[in-house]
């Protein structure tokens, strides 16, 4: 692609959109009209990850650990010098490492935050001053459920979702000046390998509970993305929505 096709084109970061949500959001950016980079540690080939050529095209990998803060500057480095803007980060990179306090060993305390909360800082703050300077940017991180709710067994997890709810009233506040909008999607139980390992009877249940009788898929926090990251959330900043069935009202 030539640099002046490119530059016609709004550009996003999305990291962890190499597979589940994150690949969902991708392609949703992609297909309307975005320049998007999936940010992961593993790259998918492109043929698995899309069939669609119009959206290949749209698509970039980059191989980035968002909890190494160097490395974040230098890929969002590159992307910058290659695309000339960032218009929108969604802060999607994330892990789980369950287990109740007493038996959670304190690297799983540590890997949790280092990815979930840490990585939103980092690459956060490799963007920060090329949106400053666009005088506009959306920064939109996924959140979840049990960072409002906690949850038994996922102490780590909740800490770091809940950070990341501070995380994004504070940033709204300092940088709503320059026309950057911040904002948190918390999504409820999506059907991803994240939570590939219920059993399809503990599925049953869960699903029971929830007011819309389903799980969610990828595209329904991607079409949300979508809405923070597009002209219709223009005067919206510091939220927190839940996508999530109605499971937490
Ligand atoms: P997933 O299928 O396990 O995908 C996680 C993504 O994050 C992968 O692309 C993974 O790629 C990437 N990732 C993990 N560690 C990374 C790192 N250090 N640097 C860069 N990328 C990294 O999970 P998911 O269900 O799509 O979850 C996506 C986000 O939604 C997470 O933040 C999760 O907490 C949140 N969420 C999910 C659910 C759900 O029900 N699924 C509910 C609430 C919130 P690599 O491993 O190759 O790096």
């Amino acid at each position: 692609m030539k640099m002046s096709e490119i530059n016609l084109k709004k550009v996003a970061v999305v990291t962890g959109g190499t597979k589940g949500i994150g690949q969902g959001i991708v392609l949703e950016l992609a297909s309307r009209g975005f320049l998007v980079y999936a940010l992961g540690r593993n790259l998918p080939e492109m043929n698995n990850y899309t069939q669609d050529s119009t959206l290949a095209e749209n698509i970039h990998f980059a191989k980035c650990d968002v909890s190494n803060f160097d490395q974040v500057s230098e890929v969002f480095s590159s992307i910058v010098k290659e695309a000339g803007r960032i218009d929108v980060l969604v802060n999607n990179a994330g892990i789980t490492k369950d287990g109740l306090l007493l038996r959670m060993k304190e690297t799983d305390w540590d890997a949790v935050m280092d990815i979930n909360l840490k990585g939103a800082f980092n690459t956060s703050k490799a963007v920060a001053r090329t949106m400053m300077g666009q005088r506009s940017g959306r920064i939109i991180n996924i959140g979840s459920i049990v960072g409002t709710t906690g949850n038994a067994g996922q102490s780590n997890y909740s800490a770091s979702k809940s950070g990341l709810v501070g995380f994004t009233k504070s940033l709204a506040s300092e940088l709503g000046s320059r026309n950057i909008l911040v904002n948190l999607i918390a999504p409820g139980y999506i059907q991803t390998d994240m939570t590939a390992n219920l059993t399809k009877e503990q599925l049953k249940a869960f699903v029971s509970n929830i007011p819309l009788k389903r799980a969610g898929l990828p595209e329904d926090i991607a079409r949300v993305v979508a809405f923070f990251a597009g002209v219709d959330s223009s005067y919206i900043t510091g939220q927190i929505i839940h996508v999530d069935g109605g499971l937490a009202m």
